[in-house]
């Protein structure tokens, strides 16, 4: 370098990237030496942070990426709140187990009966609370007939990794139905192929991951209640409603999925998706004390009484779930039926205009009733139009779009979908936008034609 520094005293006036401090590569892989300035190293990371790109632009995730103002002032508000020390900060874990009242109510638990459930870090933590119980009940049961416990199974249609993570990590055999061309979701019939004396329960998904359809939770109920009069197995399920439980009881109310049906024994939903909180929570609750196992829960003491301690994590913010709170008086029922709507809204514009544009199929339309405010498309069959999915998702990035495409799991892996998730913030008009370059992608495919289309091996991506 043969800039001269001997003028420059790293002052409180110094400009901030003409300091001398800014003016040098920033340690990357040894520990820092020395103090620095905090204007200036705020300024360095703020300006790293544009390289992830614009998560407003990330129609892959599921996860809320707007938020009120008022959210982002509570979640400064609460950077000390601590959700394991209940002792310490007795109003925030008020303010918990008042969410896990209104989750009961709004999941309609049995009438009566004490709200069982607590907050999580997201899905992936409730939901392995929730497998754990029916383990655990499972073996109680067993135990009880004097039966070996060692082979238990769970039975899911096509998951989002938690449940891979969750057996995997619980030495538990995961019978996970495949999918087939033309049926994409678990029915009842390819549930009852798969259970036994063994199987701790069954999980359909509110809305699977790879097209955001809905399983048929009340069909499968039944089903279950015809094979325990045959066989004598009570076999229980547990709805994963990570986005399907913030949508259907606001936007399809009739769809009986949940408390409703006396075999869902647990549920667990990410308050950070269509719960509209910041990220960083989910739920899980039970329909009775009953079925959460004694052994799970370590009681602790606050303000006096006893509260139950069922998590994973010890130390947790607490910010995430006082904004869920905020949310859940801010917008009540008809104010997340307002939201979710708009996101229909949008999403079913966004399907009608991508069948109109020729080379695709839509597989699902963001139809309230089926599934959630997303849409699936795969490349009509039979046809070769020249480029792939991944191509299009590639030449979407240049405008910043992020548009996952990527193939179907075991059985459909030839199969390539590509999918956007219309959640609050993609605004109808913002969708128009996109459709604008989604047109201009496939103009310029076309006057460039491209000679070796990209893989699904070579595409970058995530898309759970
Ligand atoms: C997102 C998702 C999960 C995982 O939830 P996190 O809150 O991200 O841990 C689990 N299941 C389904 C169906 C999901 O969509």
């Amino acid at each position: 370098m043969t800039r001269d520094l001997s003028g420059t005293d790293d002052g409180v006036d110094d400009e901030t990237y003409g300091a001398a401090e800014l003016s040098t590569v920033l340690p990357k892989a040894s520990f820092p030496d020395g103090e620095r300035d905090p204007r200036r190293i705020y300024a360095a990371v703020r300006d790293e942070l544009m390289l992830d790109g614009n998560s407003r632009q990330n129609l892959a995730t599921f996860c809320q990426t707007w938020e009120e103002p008022e959210v982002h002032q509570l979640m400064d508000d609460c950077i000390d709140k601590n959700m394991v020390d209940k002792d310490e900060y007795p109003q925030t874990a008020e303010i918990e187990a008042r969410c896990v009242r209104m989750l009961a109510d709004l999941w309609n638990g049995p009438k009566g009966a004490a709200a069982v459930g607590c907050s999580t870090t997201g899905s992936s933590e409730a939901a392995m609370l929730g497998g754990l119980a029916m383990k655990r009940r499972w073996e109680a049961r067993r135990r009880a007939e004097g039966k070996p416990t060692d082979r238990p199974n769970l039975i899911t249609g096509p998951v989002q990794i938690c449940w891979h993570k969750f057996t995997r990590y619980w030495d538990i055999e995961h019978r996970e139905i495949p999918m087939e061309k033309g049926r994409l979701l678990m029915t009842p019939e390819e549930v009852l192929a798969r259970c036994d004396e063994n199987t701790i329960g069954v999980v359909p998904t509110l809305g699977v991951t790879f097209t955001g359809e809905y399983e048929p939770v009340k069909a499968v109920s039944e089903a279950l209640d015809a094979f325990e009069v045959k066989t004598g197995l009570d076999i229980p399920i547990h709805v994963d409603g990570a986005s399907g439980g913030f949508l259907a009881p606001f936007c399809a109310p009739d769809l009986e999925w949940d408390f409703r049906l006396p075999r869902v024994r647990s549920i667990n939903a990410s308050g950070h998706k269509f719960g509209l909180a910041p990220l960083g929570v989910g739920w899980v609750m039970w329909r009775e004390e009953t079925d959460l196992p004694d052994e799970m829960v370590f009681w602790v003491n606050y303000l006096g009484g006893n509260m139950r301690d069922i998590a994973l994590n010890f130390s947790r913010p607490g910010g995430q779930i006082v904004c869920q709170y905020y949310n859940f008086l801010r917008l009540g029922r008809s104010g997340y039926r307002k939201v979710h709507t708009a996101c229909y809204a949008s999403a079913r514009y966004l399907a009608g205009e991508i069948a109109a544009m020729g080379p695709f199929d839509v597989v699902f339309d963001g139809d309230m009733g089926r599934g959630i405010p997303a849409v699936s498309w795969q490349l009509k069959a039979g046809e070769d139009p020249g480029f792939t999915l991944f191509d299009l998702a590639d030449r979407l990035r240049v405008r910043g779009w992020q548009v996952p495409a990527y193939t179907l799991p075991a059985h459909c892996e030839d199969q390539a979908i590509q999918r956007i998730l219309v959640r609050n913030g993609v605004s109808h008009d913002l969708c128009s936008l996109l459709i604008d370059d989604m047109k201009a992608a496939l103009a310029h495919i076309e006057a460039h034609p491209i000679a070796a289309p990209l893989t699904s091996e070579e595409a970058s991506g995530f898309h759970h």
